[in-house]
């Protein structure tokens, strides 16, 4: 079989290291006879199991001290949820900031637990840019500030950290965790699926700071009370185990490749291949504004949509997969989180070169 490259924004290809590990401990893991999905999440080995995943995770991202971790499910919409009904408190009222489909559906969701204001903070024209990251005039206002630092859909990434003075600042990273080094003391809360950059679907990751736990209405279900998974470690129910323990295998693969450092850099030198050659082209192009390019989703269009599909269905014929665009914006979408090795940008580079050649 050729080399395929996928290049889906979500489920998203994992390190194949990874995938190769968990194919050699399938059927017998840490000399068990079993398999990990097949054990008690409460008995020995996979309790060391999560501890370490933790702990690995924490060395990886720099987790303060005063932070804790939880491993939940339901995703990053269940966080839409949980979010607002874990963090309202005095105030009444929180602020979200919208540059994007994920933004706003997060927004969305917190209408149905509290009243909320929404600022858009995205320019569309002439190019995607985000205007406005200073909020620490109104912050104070608000029990939390939220918006997302990857919107998956366009690729527009937020690098600089929003001021929002001492009201706690809450994330979706849902599609750039761990994708480079972050100052996590700026954070209030980070949230993420993981399926994009961490491991399978069906695991979430929660990284809060202690003191916005414990203030959860009376009505939240326990499963989406912090305070109460906090005190189950992240087990008041059955977790995803086999998703866990992947996710434990990708930190210790991004620990054993040089940690977030390494990381970064690469994850800098595929984007800018990919960004360098479209800038560089007139058949393609790009409509984000360089600084609030995505690092993970790279988006583009020749501008026609017949061709756009054309490009798609060549591509997945030369083994670049999942290539099509989010339905609500078109186009294409180059997603490049951490798993995708340099080899495949390349591959897509050359592919979009020919095709140029070709079409153009
Ligand atoms: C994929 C994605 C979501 C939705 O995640 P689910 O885990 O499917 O709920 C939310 N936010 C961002 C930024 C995403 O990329």
């Amino acid at each position: 079989m050729r080399e395929v490259y996928n290049f889906s924004a979500g489920p998203a290809m994992m390190p194949k290291k990874v995938l190769e590990k968990a194919q050699q401990e399938l059927l017998n893991w840490l000399d068990q006879g079993t398999s990990v999905m097949e054990v008690s999440h409460r008995g020995k080995l996979f309790m060391e199991l999560a501890a370490q995943s933790e702990a690995d995770l924490r060395k990886l991202y720099n987790v303060p001290e005063n932070y804790r971790i939880l491993f939940l499910q339901g995703g990053a919409r269940g966080q839409f949820a949980a979010i607002p009904m874990n963090l309202m408190g005095q105030k009444g009222k929180a602020l979200y900031l919208n540059s994007g489909h994920w933004s706003a559906t997060a927004a969305k969701e917190a209408r149905n637990f509290t009243e909320i204001d929404e600022i858009n903070i995205l320019e569309t024209d002439p190019q995607l840019k985000v205007k406005r990251l200073d909020f620490s005039d109104i912050a104070e206002q608000y029990d939390y500030v939220h918006y997302c630092t990857n919107e998956t859909i366009s690729g527009v990434e937020i690098v600089d950290i929003p001021n929002v003075g001492n009201t706690p600042l809450v994330a979706d990273m849902s599609s750039n965790i761990l994708s480079r080094g972050i100052d996590i003391s700026k954070f209030g809360v980070i949230y993420a699926g993981a399926q994009k950059n961490l491991g399978p679907a069906g695991i979430t990751i929660v990284i809060i700071r202690d003191d916005l736990i414990g203030n959860a209405r009376k009505d939240t279900p326990s499963i989406w009370n912090y305070a109460v998974q906090r005190d189950a470690d992240s087990m008041i129910n059955t977790p995803p185990t086999f998703a866990w323990y992947l996710c434990s295998l990708v930190f210790k693969h991004l620990l054993a490749e040089g940690g977030l450092k390494n990381t970064e850099e690469c994850n800098l030198a595929k984007a800018a291949l990919l960004y360098d050659y479209l800038d560089s082209s007139k058949f393609y192009y790009n409509t984000v504004a360089k600084e609030n390019r995505s690092l993970m989703n790279v988006t583009f269009t020749t501008g026609n949509d017949e061709l756009n599909a054309k490009f798609v269905s060549e591509a997945t014929a030369c083994g670049l997969q999942a290539l099509k665009g989010h339905k609500v914006l078109g186009g294409m979408r180059a997603s490049i989180y951490n798993a995708m090795p340099i080899e495949g940008v390349k591959a897509l580079i050359e592919f979009m070169k020919e095709f140029e050649q070709r079409n153009a």
